[in-house]
């Protein structure tokens, strides 16, 4: 007799916790999809990846008047893997990561 009471009060934890985990999984994917809205765009990510002094020369070489080709080539030479087209909109500012930017320019505009 004792045997469905406590079935039951499994059946009632499990519920519980199924629904608090279903609750806390969509917490995290909108955590998830905010994250996403600010993280960098796939150039961004790459500059962030690499260390301080390639990335810095990777920056420099998107800011300079290198061909965006040959930029795209030398990425792709050392083994990283990238669209030209994401590295052409990072460099002129319609990816994620330049949006960032101006929405921060304008912030900083309004303000002073
Ligand atoms: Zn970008």
């Amino acid at each position: 007799m004792m045997y469905p009471i406590v079935w039951r009060q499994i059946v009632r934890q499990f519920e519980t916790h199924g629904w608090e985990h279903s609750m806390s999984k969509l917490s995290e994917r909108l955590a998830q999809i905010s994250e996403g809205a600010i993280s960098p765009c796939p150039m961004g990510r790459i500059i962030q990846s690499l260390d301080k002094e390639t990335s810095e020369a990777l920056v420099r070489a998107l800011e300079g008047r290198a061909a965006t080709r040959i930029i795209h080539h030398e990425l792709q030479s050392a083994g990283i893997r990238i669209g030209r087209d994401s590295v052409a909109s990072h460099r002129n500012g319609w990816c994620r990561c330049g949006k960032t930017t101006e929405q921060i320019k304008e912030n900083g505009g309004k303000k002073s």
